[in-house]
């Protein structure tokens, strides 16, 4: 058995590859970023092109840097950002259109339409997710409706459609040349086109967005030895390698942070935050605006389900205080920007740029920093955000509480905004439980690396995973409960004026 396996991890922002061992060390790692297409308000795409030769030079510097080849690696695994939409031809790998991003709000009139009848309830009962611009589906019938001959050529089998999972796994293994056309549960479980309890494509649901099933891949389960084919010897790995994990990047961070048994939850904290729930075998239909989602599934074993909190904007809130407002430098100064007030100042920053997400789903919703005196500073802006990606996470957190009645004892964290101490003990602070960080960070590459590792025996059992699992780092609650109940009243207050904002009818 090779020492090493392998992992993609296709991220919002940018591209990864890492490499890890029997102990889940990471032995290497190159990452790339991608650009980000924003052409009018609301809509965001990238170029699958660029996303797909970002993946082979990740996998290609990073081999070579560290003097890796592909005997060196029992599996490759490949996570990627979900829902994100790409429909191509696949007589000759070209896509008709740039890929449309998971935040991209241009379906927003599809989502709603759809909510107005009886249609939002049968998706919400079949594939367990509120009708919104969020999840695949409104994305290919918007492909479909607005870009030319590409309704005709699904119709003939031409154009076909995947998450980037599906894009690169058909690229990986060949493309034109005989590439696969597959996904797996939790990628496929994202569309709004999926039966939770089948676990296959639907009819009623796809003619609710008329998207013709031939066009669609086949549904797999998360890890499974060869499942998906090798990667050929043309390929980016330079040699053969069984493909044996697809898992979307929250289910794949579920895995890498051991969330194996019912009741363990996680929250990441990349672009958007993801906080998710094992719920085992049960499906779970949320009451509370969460979304039941397919956690993973092991080969021919039942499927794991899970309830999910998406959120999303956070990390990428940071971002826009360094690219929009150019108030920090980087990432990182939002944190000794932040530092330099005791507090907000009163000021609340609601970053609804794609609407709000769970648990209020409101696509007419928009961006706000409210409460501002003239006493206001930068620093209160900073701290304001930070506040911000902890407020929504404590939405979330009270909405999981109300569906499943199991209160949290400890919260999980990973993703990089977890490098801001500042904000883990803002969160310790509004939730009121501590918060845990393990030491392996990139849970997400690690959940890829394990579903991949599992196939083909490479891990043999998940106590051997559960192991690997060590905490660096926690954080306790110092806020008392006035001031915890205090600053949420105000949150909530702040996210009431952000509401119905934009005209959507
Ligand atoms: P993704 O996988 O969604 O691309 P990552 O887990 O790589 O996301 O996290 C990137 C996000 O984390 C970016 O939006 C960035 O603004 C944010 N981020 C990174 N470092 C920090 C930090 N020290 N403080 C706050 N936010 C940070």
């Amino acid at each position: 058995m090779p020492d090493f396996v392998g992992a993609v991890d296709q991220g919002t922002t940018s591209t990864r590859f890492m490499v890890f061992d029997h102990g889940g060390h990471e032995i290497a790692r190159h990452q790339l970023e991608h650009e980000q297409i924003l052409p009018r308000p609301g809509w965001v795409e990238h170029n699958p092109v660029e996303i797909w030769e970002r993946t082979s030079a990740v996998l290609q510097t990073a081999m070579n840097r560290f003097g890796i080849g592909p005997a060196d690696l029992a599996a490759l695994g490949i996570t990627n950002q979900r829902e994100t939409a790409v429909v191509w031809d696949r007589r000759t790998g070209r896509p008709y259109y740039n890929a449309i991003v998971w935040q991209d709000t241009r379906t927003d009139r599809i989502a709603s339409a759809l909510d107005e009848t009886e249609a939002g309830q049968i998706i919400r009962q079949k594939a367990g997710l509120p009708p919104a611009t969020y999840f695949s589906g409104g994305k290919i019938q918007w492909i479909l409706d607005n870009v030319d001959g590409v309704r005709a050529a699904a119709d003939r089998g031409e154009a076909i459609f995947g998450t980037i999972d599906t894009w690169l796994l058909w690229n990986l293994t060949g493309g034109v040349d005989g590439g696969v056309h597959i996904t797996d549960v939790t990628n496929a479980s994202r569309t709004m086109l999926m039966n939770l309890e089948t676990l296959d494509w639907d009819d009623e649901l796809l003619s609710f967005f008329g998207v013709p099933r031939r066009m669609l891949p086949e549904i797999r389960p998360s890890s499974a030895p060869d499942l998906h084919g090798h990667t050929t010897t043309h390929g980016p790995l330079g040699g053969v390698v069984p493909l044996s994990g697809d898992v979307g990047d929250q289910q794949a961070a579920m895995l890498g942070q051991v969330c194996l048994t019912a009741g363990e939850a996680k929250n990441t904290y990349g672009t958007g935050n993801f906080l998710l729930l094992n719920t085992g075998e049960k499906l779970v239909r949320s009451h509370n605006g969460l979304l039941t989602t397919v956690c993973y599934k092991f080969g021919d074993q039942k499927p794991v389900y899970a309830l999910e909190g998406s959120i999303a904007v956070t990390g990428s809130a940071v971002q826009w205080l360094r690219d929009q407002l150019g108030i920090i430098q980087g990432a990182s100064q939002s944190e000794s920007l932040a530092a330099e007030v005791e507090d907000n100042g009163g000021v609340y920053f609601v970053p609804a740029f794609s609407g709000l997400f769970a648990p209020y789903w409101r696509s007419d919703a928009r961006g706000a920093i409210v409460g501002l005196s003239r006493f206001n500073n930068n620093a209160h802006i900073a701290r304001a955000t930070l506040e911000a990606i902890c407020y929504q996470s404590r939405d979330v957190v009270d909405a999981m509480y109300k569906d499943s009645g199991v209160p949290l004892e400890v919260l999980k964290v990973d993703g990089g905004v977890t490098a801001n101490n500042l904000c883990m003990q803002i969160q310790a602070d509004i939730l009121g439980v501590p918060v845990s960080r393990p030491v392996v960070a990139e849970t997400t590459a690690l959940g890829a690396a394990y579903a991949a590792g599992l196939a083909v025996g490479f891990w043999q059992s998940l106590d051997e995973l559960r192991e690997n699992w060590n905490e660096s780092r926690r954080w306790h609650p110092q806020w008392n409960d006035s001031e915890r109940e205090s600053g949420y009243a105000g949150w909530q207050k702040a996210v009431k004026r952000t509401l119905d904002w934009v005209e959507i009818h």
